[in-house]
């Protein structure tokens, strides 16, 4: 028997409901407003009363409509078909949608029912299996999409029977397991999940141990992020949070992408859906989309929706990891969704946190940030989710309450700056602010001394060390004039724009430039650290600019030029004899 109830006061998005029997928090109902139903979520309960979260317009909801709960929290459904789908916080099929509104009470099937997969069994009949474990295979994409026990089945179960390798729909029984209790229960390819909840079934979660290659030198030579590690990047308005991500989602070394898109402005996640499709995967030369998930909403959206996207989207990673995948979770902006949170506690007029932001934000963004990570599965393989959020700090201000809270969360801060944007020097993050807490990790100094380079991390300190002294050499000559400080200052100084120049700027538009492997980053601070480990004399600050300009200026092509290419190798053998 369901939960019935009848509203009893509606202030926007948040109605109270009189029910007459249990609910529970987070619950999903469904009110009826003249025949249309709109979900809601139950966000608190005290007494009869519960208050909802009603993710629609409740535009013509009156007192004594009637309410009916669903038992259920939201869900997201798991299956084949999720890669290369758009969908709304509440997975609403966007791509089957005339617009990016849907009428309201308007919910699609965010899985093809009738289309028809490769199915090969991986168990068979007589095998012990538990929730996680894999039953069998379909190809989604190229991809490997693993039929799994349901992660909500509890205790152990032996496989009755399973079909053979053919072609069925999502909604065929492609198993049949036996419980402990001798009762028989199918299993179809598709689940449901609460996307509030994570996805358990693997066995551990030990620490990262290895890096996500990105292609962006600042990222992987300066500050590394682990594969199943976490990071953010905070960044006034303009300073390039998008492209950086995009710029990830691309060449980040991942099976499956999921793109949360909390825009600002219904035109920005029209580019999402303009773009993306559109990106070609630079590994694979298909297109990125048939292994992306976009989960978009923009802030006309009501806030409840908003504010479920990021775990609609994270369960969907999850979901993958669980096949034993590399994910890479992106969510731009987490500030949209710490605001639907605001607005959420508002209306419950809860007492407020910092900048009316509710007190547990921080308990909620770690709560997320820990969902990402690294897992052994039970059979022993691994999947990663790693998770990256831009935030968007208003004015610029990193002391706000957001930024706050994820830096506490996040073990990568990659802090975009107004002023390195403003002079055009992209990606614009800050060398000196920004920092990776996994460069202290033994077992990612291990990985990096095994895969780049012996004593790499020394390396990058080393490099870190020039950057500062130069800018503290330009700060000097600032105050004191170029004939005010002595030639070490101005050759300091240069030094660091070299460094700038050669490994923190990098084109994002060019084709060469924006995808820089590994390999190709140490060859690049090797030959830089070389240089700037030389000792050079001259007669004037003038003749010291001019060197370096030019270097700068070979190098540049270099970083434009093939790897290894012949005009590659040109340009580096005219460094040389520059520097000689
Ligand atoms: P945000 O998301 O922080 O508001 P965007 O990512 O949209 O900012 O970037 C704003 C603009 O900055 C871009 O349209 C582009 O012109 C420029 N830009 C940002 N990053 C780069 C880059 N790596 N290379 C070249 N141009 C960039
Ligand atoms: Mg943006």
């Amino acid at each position: 028997m369901k939960t019935k109830g009848i509203v009893t006061g509606i202030v926007s998005n948040l109605v109270t409901v009189k029910a007459d029997g249990p609910v529970a928090e987070n619950e999903i109902c469904f009110i009826d407003l003249a025949g249309v139903k709109m979900m809601a979520e139950v966000i608190k309960v005290s007494g009869d009363t519960a208050s909802v979260q009603v993710f629609e317009s409740t535009r013509g909801l009156r007192g004594g409509d009637s309410v009916e709960f669903e038992g259920r929290m939201l869900e997201v459904t798991l299956g084949p078909g999720l890669l290369s789908s758009v969908y709304d916080g509440l997975q609403n099929d966007l791509t089957t949608m005339e617009s990016v509104f849907l009428k309201r009470g308007e919910y699609t099937d965010p899985i093809n029912r009738e289309k028809l997969w490769d199915f090969t069994p991986i168990a068979k009949p007589g095998d012990k299996v538990i929730a996680a474990d894999w039953l069998g295979e379909v190809k989604e994409g190229w991809l490997p999409h693993k039929i799994m026990v349901p992660f909500s089945f509890k205790g152990g179960y032996t496989v009755k029977s399973i079909v053979p390798a053919g072609q069925y729909n999502v909604d065929t029984v492609i198993a049949v397991l036996t419980n402990a209790q001798g009762e028989d229960v199918p299993v179809t390819m598709t689940q449901k999940w609460p996307v509030k909840v994570a996805i358990k079934g693997y066995r551990e979660k030990p620490r990262p141990d290895r890096i996500m290659e990105t292609g962006v030198r600042v990222i992987d030579t300066l500050n590394p992020i682990a594969e199943g590690g976490t990071g953010f990047i905070p960044g006034p308005f303009g300073c390039g949070k998008t492209v950086l991500q995009h710029a990830i989602a691309k060449q980040g070394d991942a099976d499956v992408i999921v793109m949360a898109a909390c825009g600002e402005r219904a035109n920005e996640v029209v580019e999402i859906f303009t773009e993306f499709p559109e990106l070609i995967d630079p590994h694979t030369g298909r297109h990125l989309m048939e292994r992306t998930t976009i989960i978009c909403n923009t802030s006309n959206m009501p806030v409840a929706a908003r504010e479920a996207s990021v775990y609609t989207a994270m369960t969907i990673c999850e979901y993958y990891r669980a096949m034993g995948l590399k994910c890479l979770l992106l969510a731009d902006s987490t500030s949209r969704w710490a605001q639907a949170l605001r607005e959420m506690s508002n209306r419950m007029e809860e007492l407020p946190g910092a900048d009316a932001f509710p007190v547990d934000l921080s308990a909620i963004i770690s709560n997320f940030y820990s969902r990402a990570g690294t897992v052994v599965l039970n059979n022993g393989q691994r999947g990663a989710v790693t998770f990256i959020g831009t935030v968007s700090p208003a004015g610029g201000n990193l002391k706000e309450p957001v930024t706050e809270s994820t830096k506490k969360a996040a073990r990568c801060f990659y802090a975009l700056e107004q002023g390195r944007a403003d002079q055009k020097r992209y990606p614009a993050v800050g060398p000196l602010e920004s920092y990776s807490k996994y460069l202290d990790y033994p077992e990612i100094q291990a990985y990096l001394d095994k895969t780049v380079e012996e004593g790499w991390v020394e390396k990058v300190m080393h490099a870190k060390n020039l950057i500062r002294r130069g800018k503290e050499a330009a700060e000097q000559i600032n105050i004191l004039g170029d004939d005010g400080v002595p030639m070490s200052y101005h050759v300091n100084f240069w030094k660091s724009e070299l460094i700038d120049f050669v490994i923190l700027q990098q084109d994002g538009f060019d084709p060469v430039d924006s995808l820089c492997p590994i390999e190709r980053q140490r060859f690049m601070l090797d030959l830089v650290l070389g240089i700037c480990d030389k000792e050079f004399e001259f007669d004037d600050y003038e003749k010291c600019r001019s060197f370096f300009s030019s270097l700068i200026n070979e190098l540049r092509q270099m970083n434009y030029s093939e790897f290894k290419s012949e005009k590659f190798n040109a340009y580096n053998e005219s460094v040389k004899k520059m520097i000689a």
